[in-house]
């Protein structure tokens, strides 16, 4: 703290935009304990008994002044981990190695508890903290004030604390004018901060989209030239995030957005890049987004089912035209597109395995044999790679109508149903198209409808 103002005296570190607290108390703002779970009030209260500081902090606060429902709510406090530890015994687990966290359960919730902690260059030369050469914050367990803690949250409107003392709200970086102004405004410098941690970029991204919130021009302005910085962050991290940004329930605009920032190709490098590649895209994007609306389950699988689509046809063609029998070639086309996106976006097996399954199911899908046709229904996979199909058609590519085939088989009354068996096996597709054109990169305009 001394070495600071010292070196602050001197010159040495710019003074931070300094901004004063402000106190709102409870009668000044909307945020009630009705709203907060119960899980997040008995974690403040017992930290209040034992003579801690407690506060809800972050995402929980911010939403609940949006008047949004919380994911899940944050609690800081004064408490060591340690000191959370002896409060809340068994139900408490210490976790994280970066971030040493406490986990205070109750039944299937969980509240997450930090201790206040110091943004590591202001911590007086301390051992916890430790930054790499490239300016990446490594491990910062500095424990620190509550205005300490505050300088180290990413956006102003992240760093809001309802106090458990008085339920007051405690605005450490003027996060109500911003909330205000629906702005996404990073505390401090923004080029420091993005390459304190760039994955930062993608969060502004993601709350953009999920609040509907601008961002802010200077928050905004060094993105574009410091998206590089996303390829040395972990690709097990840029999983996690780009799965928050596709289950965000609007993916739509953070797809919009991610290319607007020119950040998509640092993310996705194998995503697609054609008109019609990025259509299909969208238009899973959106479907996806229409699933979380209406709290149905979203597979991540079928979003980079349609992510890696174009590339894996364009590789798949290229290794057709080298001689290679198309079911193999498939599959290799695949594996390869597959595992060079996995080099940025660690793809778990599991979802890998997804993945290929959908993909290889479209020609099978396409090109249905009538004794096939009630063995595929059975699959596993089948409704996933059905879906698929039909967003191909929606997005324009040339599938012989066989999206709106299967549509209408699943509909139909036995009846129908052998009677679509032998108009398949007489005309050799769906019945009603023109001989169809081998080549997977021939489609026909968006605009003309399915056969
Ligand atoms: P949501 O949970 O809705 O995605 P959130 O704001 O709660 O949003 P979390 O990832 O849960 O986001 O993080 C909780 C809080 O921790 C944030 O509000 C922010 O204050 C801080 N935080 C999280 N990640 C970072 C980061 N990379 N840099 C700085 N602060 C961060
Ligand atoms: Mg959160």
């Amino acid at each position: 703290m001394i070495k600071r103002l010292i070196d602050r005296l001197r010159g040495k570190t710019p003074p931070p935009a300094r901004r004063e607290r402000i106190v709102i108390p409870r009668d000044q703002h909307p945020i009630s304990r009705k709203d907060i779970s119960s899980a997040a009030l008995k974690t403040l209260y017992r930290l209040r008994e034992r003579g801690h500081d407690a506060f809800l902090v972050g995402g929980c606060v911010r939403d609940l002044l949006l008047d949004m429902h919380p994911k899940d709510f944050d609690v800081a406090t004064s408490a060591t981990p340690e000191q959370v530890k002896q409060a809340f015994g068994g139900q408490c687990q210490l976790i994280g190695r970066r971030f040493r966290l406490a986990h205070v359960r109750y039944g299937r919730e969980i509240i997450e508890v930090a201790t206040f902690r110091a943004h590591h260059a202001q911590a007086d030369s301390d051992q916890h903290a430790h930054t790499s050469h490239t300016g990446v914050i490594l491990r910062d367990n500095v424990w620190g004030s509550i205005e300490e803690d505050a300088e180290r949250r990413d956006f102003t409107v992240n760093a809001l604390y309802y106090n458990i003392d008085d339920f007051s709200l405690w605005d450490m970086a003027n996060g109500m004018e911003d909330i205000r102004k629906r702005q996404l405004r990073l505390i401090g410098d923004p080029e420091t901060r993005y390459r304190e941690d760039p994955v930062r970029m993608l969060r502004a991204i993601r709350f953009a989209a999920k609040l509907d919130f601008d961002i802010e021009a200077s928050t905004a302005a060094p993105i574009r030239r410091l998206g590089g910085l996303l390829d040395h962050i972990s690709s097990h991290r840029l999983f996690d995030e780009s799965q928050k940004l596709l289950t965000s329930g609007h993916a739509e605009r953070v797809l919009e957005l991610l290319h607007h920032y020119d950040l998509f190709r640092h993310v996705f490098p194998e995503g697609a890049s054609s008109e019609e590649g990025k259509r299909l895209l969208a238009l899973t994007a959106e479907s996806t987004d229409d699933r979380i609306e209406a709290g149905k389950s979203v597979n991540p699988a079928f979003f980079f089912a349609a992510l890696l689509w174009q590339r894996m046809q364009e590789e798949h063609a290229d290794l057709v035209t080298e001689g290679m029998p198309t079911m193999p070639a498939l599959q290799q086309a695949g594996q390869r597109v597959i595992s060079r996106q996995g080099e940025r976006t660690a793809i778990p097996r599991f979802t890998a395995q997804t993945v290929r399954d959908i993909w290889e199911m479209q020609p099978r899908l396409e090109q249905p044999r009538p004794r096939q046709v009630e063995a595929l229904l059975q699959q596993q996979r089948f409704r996933a790679a059905y879906d698929f199909l039909v967003l191909r058609e929606e997005a324009g590519e040339e599938t012989g109508g066989l999206g709106a085939w299967w549509t209408r088989y699943q509909d139909a009354d036995p009846g129908l149903r052998a009677e679509m068996l032998r108009a398949l096996e007489k005309g050799g597709g769906s019945g009603a198209r023109p001989p169809r054109k081998r080549s997977p990169r021939k489609r026909r305009p968006a605009s003309s409808p399915p056969a």
